[in-house]
């Protein structure tokens, strides 16, 4: 087992790693930039290195001062958290490179999956259904006309390097390809540097399914069952549960085990997530995320399990300490992402926290580095608590939903929080009845 990790994030994911380490009795080192040197994971870490002024380019996402932090820390591997460089198969190889182990999968698998083009190959390649669309890159606006015409409108064209929802144009009708086609170009190449392109046909009201999964390298994969992710603004997920609502025991099976067998195929390392849309009872595939979810809390509530350990685990050789049938599924969780952000007008609101009070009761999980008096930096992620309960079924969950958002108090910055209070009283929640489109289009 590693004897110290460099956790190489920030907010509550680098807390969330800090705990599993240890729990399991790892050193940690934290880094941080100038603007998070009273945070709580730089408080409760065993050692901290500060990595550079606030913007994040010069700090969390500078790779050489993040490698020295490692070196002159004596780490013997980096967990790269949620965001920043987890998914850059660059600085997973860098840090290989420097003898270290990077807590991930393989760079080829990230590398492989960061191209959304690349990943369609390989997802086909294992079997998994995809979203009809171009069968790889678009390079002329001539060659997505001509092949629009085999997929029909409306039509989606998306960055290939694309994430956070950009880099992503609907074409209605054939007038509005050219139009579409250019501009997602332009805003990828803005975004990523990258100006590839697809095309993929828009489903008009999908939902968003995504399953967990985990491999190890003695060639193990197991799934560790779906999430529901369709409460989405701007292609951002707000309100996350498990299972999902909409899901037969079947179709729940057909799809875990569908991804599992990907995940061993491909002899993928570590923990994944395969996100599908699903409509009228059929997936689609669309990406995989090569890393741990900001959501993947739920999953551990029905299963029991700590993915954030499991993850190290691997990554230091072990073999995956349960099978398949092992892996069993208990009640309901629901995650609620807590912004600071106006519940209304969805506008940043950092500042300083004067009073803050956590939710608390059986089946509460709350993860979070806000205390009284934290000041909320504005140059990062608006995310700053998760609210995570787990109840014996779905309206158990929402119950205890209700009472957790009613005692949580962040004051006085405006937050999702009351959002998500008025969320609970929509019907569409209350019978799990929605899709991507629902919350955008009939809520707000
Ligand atoms: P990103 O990496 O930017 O998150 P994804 O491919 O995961 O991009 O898509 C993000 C969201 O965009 C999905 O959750 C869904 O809401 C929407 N979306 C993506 N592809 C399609 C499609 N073919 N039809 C309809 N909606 C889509």
């Amino acid at each position: 087992m590693f004897k110290k990790i460099l956790i190489a994030n920030r907010g509550d994911v680098a807390l969330r790693v800090l705990r599993a380490c240890k729990e399991i009795g790892i050193q940690t080192v934290i880094v941080h930039s100038a603007a998070d040197s009273e945070s709580m994971p730089v408080r409760l870490a065993d050692e901290s290195v500060c990595v550079g002024p606030a913007p994040a380019t010069d700090s969390y996402l500078n790779i050489p001062n993040l490698v020295s932090a490692a070196a002159v820390t004596g780490c013997d591997a980096v967990h790269p958290g949620v965001g920043f460089l987890a998914e850059n198969a660059d600085f997973a190889a860098i840090i290989k490179a420097h003898g270290l182990t990077f807590i991930g999968p393989d760079e080829s698998h990230i590398r492989k999956m960061g191209d959304k083009v690349q990943a369609k190959i390989t997802a086909a390649e294992a079997g998994l259904p995809l979203v009809p669309g171009s069968p790889g890159a678009v390079h002329s606006l001539e060659e997505a006309q001509k092949l629009a015409k085999g997929i029909g409108f409306p039509l989606l064209v998306k960055a290939a390097s694309g994430g956070g929802g950009r880099g992503m144009k609907v074409a209605n009708r054939p007038e509005e390809l050219s139009e579409a086609f250019s501009s997602a170009r332009s805003e990828a190449k803005a975004a990523f540097g990258d100006d590839t392109v697809y095309l993929e046909r828009y489903l008009d009201n999908p939902r968003h399914i995504e399953v967990q999964v985990i491999g190890d390298s003695h060639g193990n994969a197991v799934h560790l069952g779906e999430r529901e992710c369709s409460v989405q603004r701007r292609h951002q997920k707000l309100f996350e549960e498990a299972p999902s609502p909409a899901l037969s025991e079947e179709q729940r099976r057909f799809i875990g085990e569908l991804a599992a067998k990907a995940t061993a195929d491909m002899g993928y390392l570590g923990v994944g997530t395969m996100e599908f849309l699903y409509q009228d009872g059929e997936f689609f595939f669309i990406e995989m995320n090569t890393r741990l979810q900001v959501e993947h809390p739920i999953t551990e509530a029905i299963t029991g399990i700590d993915l954030v350990a499991e993850q190290i685990k691997i990554a230091a050789g072990n073999k995956l300490a349960f099978t398949q049938q092992d892996v069993s599924f208990t009640g309901h969780a629901i995650e609620c992402r807590i912004n600071a952000e106006h519940p209304e007008t969805f506008m940043p609101t950092p500042g300083k926290v004067d009073f803050y009070h956590p939710a608390g009761g059986a089946g509460v999980r709350v993860d979070t580095i806000l205390y009284s008096g934290y000041k909320i930096p504005p140059y990062y992620d608006s995310l700053i608590a998760k609210l995570i309960v787990h109840g014996r079924d779905r309206d158990h969950a929402l119950a205890r939903l209700r009472l957790a958002l009613d005692e949580f108090v962040i004051e006085p910055i405006p937050t999702t929080l009351a959002l998500h209070k008025k969320l609970l009283d929509a019907p569409e929640i209350k019978e799990g009845n929605y899709s991507i489109k629902w919350l955008e289009q009939d809520f707000l």
